[in-house]
């Protein structure tokens, strides 16, 4: 079965986001469990856990995982912000576990001019406290990032070497089309798409790789900056999208759109439509 969706708004409720999806034909989904762009949310009631629960439960989605707020920086070398993002990483860890979500994506962080090696250390030591304090049942998913600035993440090397540092299960990876492209990674044709995913399966492996965001790229490869682009109407264009939708090792793969939804997510069906012909294809 595909799994396939977008990452859908939670306004009005967590619970929302389902009912939303479903409207799409979802089968998978993505949702922020609190507002991203804040440090504090309402704590998860069991009445809204149970109204997630719910929804998901009589929904035709199979998935949901979730994604963190957009203020955690696990790299920050200054020791309060580190801690601090630390700590609102175990709750979203927590919040997660409550609503029953078994895997939250996250960025690895900007080392803010600490240097790549610091950087990494520092995300290191700050999973080995959250993976002591936080729920067992919720897998961490680093997402590969544009490599903007000091971000890491660029690399697949930068996971790798995050990855290396840590016990295996807790981490796995969350591959976003439009930040690979962007950081260099050419994934629009056969065999850039082919090139790109050896190599990912050399340093990181495909056994790893437990959801995509699918992206098309405003920017050009290597440009190094993050704009989602509707799918096939970027710089990927639809050659890399079918070869990824139709590549047998991620048939059961969640995948998630994050691309401009427009009215009433117009945009969402339009995206679905065309990334569903290129599974049939096949
Ligand atoms: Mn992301
Ligand atoms: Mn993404
Ligand atoms: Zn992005």
């Amino acid at each position: 079965m595909l799994l396939l969706g977008a990452h859908m708004s939670i306004a009005g409720g967590v619970e929302k986001a389902i009912l939303r999806g479903e409207e799409l034909g979802c089968t998978a989904i993505q949702v922020f469990t609190k507002n991203a762009n804040q440090w504090r949310a309402k704590a998860i009631s069991a009445e809204t856990a149970s109204a997630f629960a719910q929804a998901w439960r009589s929904s035709g989605i199979k998935t949901v995982i979730a994604h963190d707020s957009y203020l955690i920086n696990l790299a920050a070398p200054e020791e309060d912000k580190w801690l601090r993002a630390r700590n609102a990483f175990i709750d979203e860890m927590q919040r997660c576990a409550l609503l029953g979500i078994p895997a939250l994506v996250m960025h690895p962080g900007a080392h803010l001019g600490s240097g790549e090696k610091a950087g990494i250390e520092r995300i290191a030591a700050a999973f080995k406290g959250i993976f002591a304090e936080a729920p067992e049942g919720v897998t961490v998913l680093i997402e590969n990032t544009a490599g903007q600035g000091s971000y890491l993440g660029g690399r697949f090397e930068h996971l790798a070497e995050i990855m290396d540092r840590l016990p295996k299960g807790r981490l796995g990876i969350c591959f976003d089309t439009c930040h690979a492209f962007a950081a260099g990674y050419d994934i629009s044709s056969t065999e850039g798409y082919a090139g790109v995913m050896e190599e990912f399966r050399r340093l990181v492996g495909l056994e790893h790789l437990h959801a995509f965001h699918l992206n098309d790229s405003k920017k050009p490869l290597g440009s190094a900056v993050d704009r989602h682009e509707h799918i096939g109407k970027g710089a990927i264009g639809l050659q890399g999208f079918a070869q990824l939708m139709g590549d047998p090792r991620f048939a059961a793969v969640p995948k998630i759109l994050e691309t401009p939804k427009g009215e009433d997510n117009e945009f969402d069906r339009m995206n679905l439509g065309l990334l569903r012909g290129l599974a049939k294809e096949d």
